[in-house]
């Protein structure tokens, strides 16, 4: 059986990270998330991590051939799977139009886009007091979605960390970003009739029941 593709967008912010883990493992999806795979990168101090950390600390978007690399390392190890679940790629139009190309070599396309949606009134609350466990990447918020004890995490008991690109003025630029070309992926993919939309600003137990009855 092929391989299904399943995209997740919308801006940063929107919860991704927070679902993407629990509906790949829902699904038995591989998760390819440009940003984890980037940041570890950057921990790892690898030539591409540090190229990528100076693009990323500004919230610029990385250069696309270090992207490719990373994806394409990934699909090729994981064909036989079920299926790949992808957080923050593409992330415009030119990077949609690799990802066809990338899928065509395998005989595999795009079958559902899921879009978190949340207004951008709640997006720097959300991004402010986000705390991530470096080791599992799960993602907590400190008012509403707290970890047990202090700032470690519940899983590994590890302390969070917060994001360098968590800045309000790096917030502001990658949600700019986001509504000059990422927005217009949605659109894109809504004329192929491939969008779910998903209200983000439900509970993420909502939202996680809201994506996995759907797809
Ligand atoms: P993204 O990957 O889309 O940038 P995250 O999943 O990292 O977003 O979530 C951003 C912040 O918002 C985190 O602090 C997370 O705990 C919090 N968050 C995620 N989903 C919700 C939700 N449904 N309601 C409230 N806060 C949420
Ligand atoms: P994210 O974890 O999706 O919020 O991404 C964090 C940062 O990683 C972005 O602000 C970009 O600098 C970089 N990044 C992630 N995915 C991509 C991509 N597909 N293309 C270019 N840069 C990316």
């Amino acid at each position: 059986m092929k391989s299904k593709i399943y995209i997740l967008i919308g801006p940063p912010g929107a919860g991704k990270g927070t679902q993407a883990k629990n509906i790949a493992n829902t699904k038995g999806f591989v998760l390819i998330s440009t940003g984890d795979l980037l940041r570890e990168n950057v921990e790892k101090k690898t030539e591409l991590g540090q190229i990528a950390k100076s693009f990323m600390d500004k919230g610029e978007f990385v250069p696309i051939d270090l992207v490719a690399k990373i994806i394409k390392a990934n699909i090729e190890q994981n064909l036989n799977k079920n299926g790949f679940l992808f957080d923050g790629f593409p992330r415009d139009l030119s990077q949609n139009i690799l990802l066809d190309g990338m899928l065509k070599e395998f005989d595999l396309e795009v079958d559902k886009v899921i879009y978190i949606d949340v207004k951008d009134e709640a997006i720097l609350e959300r991004l402010t007091n986000r705390r991530v466990c470096p080791k599992c990447k799960k993602v907590y918020h400190m008012k509403f979605n707290k970890p047990k004890k202090d700032e470690l995490c519940d899983d590994c008991g590890v302390a969070l960390a917060t994001r360098d690109d968590d800045k309000p003025e790096v917030i502001k630029n990658r949600l700019a970003t986001y509504h000059k070309v990422t927005h217009p992926l949605v659109e894109h993919f809504e004329k192929l009739g491939k969008v779910i939309r998903i209200d983000g600003s439900k509970s993420p137990k909502e939202v996680e029941n809201e994506i996995i009855s759907n797809i």
